[in-house]
């Protein structure tokens, strides 16, 4: 008889915890897995893969209008959210489906159930049974932090919008992080108007400032508020709008408010305690550089942990974990120089060290740049013009780079392979331009 009925159980079967059970199952490991939500996880389910689709549904609204210098007449467009809302979530279900088989096909137990501990190596389920584990995995993710201000019931968050009968014709979005500016693209672009507030006059604080100086201008081009230094005081409903009052600013009418104000690790009510497992003071669960918590056969992974909120970050700490407790192979994940991208209009993304970061870290420190108007928009007629910033330290070794403008996350893959590298200046230089593209201008940075 085995000693546990399980060798591994994860809690959470979102991105982390999916490829650590999976890896975990195929490497021999008897493994259970429970999910009290959807198999997926936040990034499958409510967040990076139907925020996406959004985004491509959102951006045929500027195509349509590019369009027309291009030759192109057509009447009688329209938008019809239901139809994206509907496609989008069908494709959702479809993903949770090659979750859910990926899961079993590698022989993992899906529980479809909330789990909490109830001892070092015990787990209650919401069933009632009570099962046993050699190793436990925390793979619980985390949620929107919602502001504690007077009404804020009244409001939604990003797992909301998914899912809304109709587009607001006027939302607030407060905060100015990544989920507030991707959102403020897709409902501008489905005609909304759109009202940003955040706290500060900061937005998108982790990137380059030029970038940031950027998308500010070219959302406010588009016709997006900003309402910086602002603060809830209240939100009353009237009629059937939802007024907001704010310090700093006039008191703003609205359809809809939406918190996209960070994200907070789910580890209330798991039993952490029962089990002695140590938290920091976020509530994140704390790891060491093996995602080992301070309790030797207990382990978290992913954003619970706080360490990066990314999933292809809780894809390799859960590949890791596999690979360190049951392949025999014991390896860290390393978190330095992860690019990273945001769907905003104009997207813009970087890795490495932005321009401040840089100058602080390094002192002095040689800057390329080349701000431009894409040939597309030149020929639309759209003012906009993307910036790509190249940071490199005296040697001319390049410690980060930066882009704003149409597809630069998708170049933005290959040239954060360049900087992981540890690649030079010099070696953009001397490889050779694909032409016309708007990546070229990476080999042409003066
Ligand atoms: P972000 O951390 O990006 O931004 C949070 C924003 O909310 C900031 O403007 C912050 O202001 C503000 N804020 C934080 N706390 C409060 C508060 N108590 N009251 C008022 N404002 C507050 O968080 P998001 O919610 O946008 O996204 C969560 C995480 O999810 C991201 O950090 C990212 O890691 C991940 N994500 C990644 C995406 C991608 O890869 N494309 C897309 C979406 C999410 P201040 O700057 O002053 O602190």
């Amino acid at each position: 008889m085995a000693e546990y009925d399980y060798d591994l159980f994860t809690i959470g079967a979102g991105s982390g915890g999916v490829r650590a059970s999976r890896v975990s199952a195929a490497m021999g490991a008897r493994v259970a897995i429970a999910e009290e939500y959807r198999v997926g996880g936040t990034c499958v389910i409510r967040g990076c893969v139907p925020k996406k689709m959004l985004i491509y549904g959102a951006h045929f609204a500027e195509d349509l209008e590019d369009c027309a210098n291009f030759g192109w007449h057509i009447e009688g467009k329209r938008f019809d959210w239901k139809v994206l809302r509907d496609n989008v979530l069908k494709d959702v279900d479809r993903l949770e489906g090659a979750y859910t088989d990926t899961l079993e096909n590698n022989g993992c137990t899906i529980l479809h159930e909330r789990a909490e501990l109830v001892g070092p190596h015990e787990i209650r389920l919401a069933s009632g049974t009570t099962v046993t584990a050699k190793h436990i995995l925390i793979a619980t993710g985390a949620r929107p932090h919602v502001p504690g201000c007077e009404g804020h019931e009244l409001g939604i968050t990003s797992n909301e919008a998914f899912h809304l009968d109709a587009i607001p014709e006027r939302i607030l979005i407060a905060g100015g992080g990544y989920i507030a500016n991707e959102f403020a693209g897709i409902f501008n672009e489905f005609g909304s108007k759109v009202t940003i507030m955040t706290r500060s006059d900061q937005l998108l604080r982790s990137y380059d400032e030029g970038l940031r100086e950027r998308l500010l201008h070219i959302s406010m081009l588009k016709g997006i508020d900003f309402r910086f230094h602002a603060e809830f005081e209240a939100i009353e409903k009237k009629g059937r709008s939802l007024k907001v009052s704010m310090a700093n600013h006039e008191p703003i009418e609205v359809d809809c408010v939406m918190f996209a104000t960070g994200r907070v690790p789910n580890t209330e009510g798991l039993g952490l305690d029962q089990a002695g497992v140590e938290l920091g003071e976020n509530g994140a669960i704390k790891v060491d550089r093996f995602s080992r918590t301070n309790i030797d056969h207990i382990y978290a992974v992913g954003d619970v942990t706080d360490r990066v909120q990314l999933t292809p970050v809780a894809i390799r700490e859960g590949q890791a974990f596999a690979e360190t407790v049951f392949g025999g192979k014991p390896h860290a994940v390393d978190h330095s120089c992860i690019p990273s991208a945001v769907f905003s209009h104009p997207p813009l993304c970087g890795v490495g060290l932005t321009e401040k970061q840089a100058r602080q870290k390094l002192g002095p420190v040689k800057v390329y740049q080349s701000d431009f108007r894409p040939m597309k928009n030149v020929l639309a007629g759209r003012e906009e013009r993307a910036l790509y910033k190249m940071i490199c330290d005296e040697a001319d070794k390049i410690v980060g780079i930066h882009m704003i403008g149409p597809d630069a996350p998708e170049i933005m893959q290959a040239a954060a392979v360049a900087v992981k590298a540890g690649l030079h200046k010099a070696d953009f230089d001397a490889t050779c331009a694909v032409h016309p593209t708007m990546a070229e201008e990476l080999v042409l940075l003066r």
